[in-house]
């Protein structure tokens, strides 16, 4: 078969189809642009969902006459000169690809004016056929204009959803630039009407309002630094993550710029996820704007057509930092502030008593203030403890790993092992505090082999697991000795629990200090186990120790340790109300 060279302007319409899939990219690419120019001030315009005009407007550095010809030429870039630059990267663009490929769809004409220029300049891309460059008159800055984007490409615009979907995008797109950059005013107008304005005046809280509305007034909880010990070397996290009461049903409020660029990523995402563990309803999802900072040389960005993602060269580091840092930040928020949860769910009030009952509970997220009005049975009849949790009586367990008790207010269904790990959670902090651990020395010390990250996790956090209870020393060849282990330890295969607690630490660990972290693993793989039977004695003993816990309703990790069904919502449920 004969072998043809294509068309110019196939090439720019194939080339197109990479880096412009929707309306959305090509505001995407300009609004990079105009960061890229440093402007204070970026102004978009769209119509019919930008099908018909999209129009960015900046007050940035600006190109004078010949630099504008060069912009729109494929692969004219003045951010890269050779491909070892993309490792010192730090502008947002660097393929020199979006004006041609973008003129290439659509009628386009850039104007710009650098502020040393006297004039302006313009040049108009028909579908990908330029004409001259000329003079204009214009104030400092950069005009592109978008018209009739994929007039030329009918496949393409095909594929466009309605304008208001297309705008939804544009909008999403544009509030995380407007979040990551509080210097620089947003601006976004549909059909003429302001979507979006930000002030540019650098203050995350009020930029959180503009973009998610009223209800995040005193909603973002900045992202602390974090203490040198739970650190992530190479990778710095900042930025907000909202309190847990104020989600969304889609994940596309959580942004994340890794060195300012916006991108998609899923472990950072599952990252930010785990860090709200069970403060989350199912279905919900967090709203947060997260930059990571690091060595351009530590992730390539040269992996996707509109470089929408990255690639780390430590993905599961940086996961790390982002889960650490949301992590501090939820744990620093007052407790008033985290959310009330109402044990209400919508129920199938239909009168068909063929439906299976509906007592698939909600997923109860954790330190829930979700104690009903105290039920008063006079001073003789205390029934709460201090905790808030009432005293409650044990009736049995269900599969040999939950708890079923009444209290004055309902029923209580406890996870065994989430609260047993609660309880010896604030055992242990409490003698952290009181500065006496009640340790078991071993008649036979145990020698236990290890991976080189258990040892390396090992030797980093001998103080704390000493503090704890744990004497290890080194044996050499990949193996420790423990001499000694909490008090508290119960169970056997205390090597296998040991290696557990430094795996979960490998892992990252949760806490706000790594002595936290390593008590709340310790508590976790010390504590008894799902599917454990337990005797109604051994109930009874747990429960009450639950009882005098301080926080009774969440492990040390945040998950819950009970669920509460009140005697109200079992009517509901039964439909008798
Ligand atoms: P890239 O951003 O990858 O360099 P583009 O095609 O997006 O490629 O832009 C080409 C060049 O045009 C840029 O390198 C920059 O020098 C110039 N340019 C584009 N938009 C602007 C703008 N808004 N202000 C100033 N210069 C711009
Ligand atoms: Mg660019």
């Amino acid at each position: 078969m004969p072998i043809l060279r294509l068309t110019d302007e196939t090439i720019g319409k194939i080339a197109a189809g990479e880096v412009v899939e929707r309306p959305v990219s090509v505001v995407k690419e300009l609004v990079e642009n105009s960061i890229d120019a440093a402007a204070r001030e970026i102004s978009v315009a769209i119509e019919a969902g930008g099908s018909v005009l999209i129009q960015v407007t900046d007050d940035g550095a600006g190109m004078g006459p010949d630099e504008l010809s060069a912009a729109i030429e494929r692969h004219g870039t003045s951010k890269l000169t050779s491909f070892e630059d993309l490792s010192t990267l730090t502008t947002l663009g660097f393929r020199g690809e979006a004006l041609p490929s973008i003129a290439a769809i659509s009628r386009f004409s850039v104007r710009s004016r650098p502020p040393g220029h006297d004039a302006g300049a313009e040049v108009i891309v028909e579908h990908g056929l330029v004409r001259p460059v000329r003079a204009v008159a214009m104030p400092p800055g950069t005009v592109v204009t978008v018209r009739d984007l994929f007039g030329n490409v009918p496949a393409r615009r095909a594929f466009l959803r309605q304008p208001g979907t297309e705008a939804t995008y544009i909008g999403r797109m544009i509030g995380a630039y407007a979040s990551a950059y509080p210097g620089i005013r947003f601006r976004l107008t549909h059909d003429g009407r302001q979507v979006l304005a930000t002030d540019g005046q650098g203050d995350q809280a009020s930029i959180a309002i503009a973009i998610h509305g009223p209800d995040f007034a005193g909603g973002i909880l900045p992202l602390p630094a974090l203490e040198s010990a739970l650190a992530v070397p190479g990778v710095s996290v900042s930025g907000w993550v909202g309190l847990p009461s104020l989600t969304k049903s889609h994940r596309q409020a959580m942004h994340f710029f890794v060195n300012g660029r916006w991108i998609q990523h899923r472990a950072l995402g599952f990252a930010l996820e785990e860090a709200y563990h069970s403060l989350l309803m199912v279905g919900r999802h967090p709203v947060a704007t997260i930059h990571l900072t690091l060595d351009p040389a530590a992730v390539d960005v040269n992996v996707h057509p509109t470089k929408a993602e990255v690639r780390f060269h430590d993905e599961r580091a940086a996961a790390r930092a982002v889960q650490r840092t949301a992590h501090a930040a939820l744990a620093g928020a007052p407790r008033d502030r985290l959310p009330t949860v109402s044990w209400e769910r919508p129920l199938n009030r239909s009168d068909d008593h063929s439906r299976p009952l509906p007592m698939a509970i909600p997923t109860l997220p954790s330190l829930p203030p979700a104690d009903p009005p105290p039920v008063d049975h006079g001073p003789a009849h205390r029934t709460e403890h201090p905790s808030g949790l009432p005293m409650l009586r044990v009736l049995g367990q269900i599969g040999a790993s939950f708890i079923i008790a009444e209290g004055p207010a309902g029923m209580y269904l406890i996870d065994q092992h989430a609260a047993h790990e609660r309880v010896l959670f604030e055992r242990i902090m409490g003698q952290l505090a009181g500065q006496q651990v009640d340790r078991q020395p071993l008649l036979e010390p145990m020698v236990i082999d290890l991976t080189p990250e258990q040892l390396a996790m090992c030797d980093r956090s001998r103080d704390e697991l000493a503090a704890i209870g744990f004497e290890v020393d080194s044996f050499g060849d990949g193996a420790v000795v423990v001499r000694s282990v909490p008090a508290m330890a119960r169970g056997g295969n205390l090597a296998g629990r040991f290696r557990a607690i430094l795996d979960e630490l490998v892992s990252g660990g949760n806490g706000t200090s790594w002595l936290e972290a390593v008590a709340i693993s310790t508590a976790c793989h010390t504590s008894i186990r799902a599917g454990q039977p337990l005797s109604i004695p051994e109930m009874r003993e747990l429960v009450a120790d639950l009882e005098r816990s301080e926080h009774p309703r969440a492990c040390g990790h945040g998950r819950p340790t009970m669920i509460h069904l009140t005697q109200d919502e079992m009517a509901r449920q039964f439909s008798r109300r």
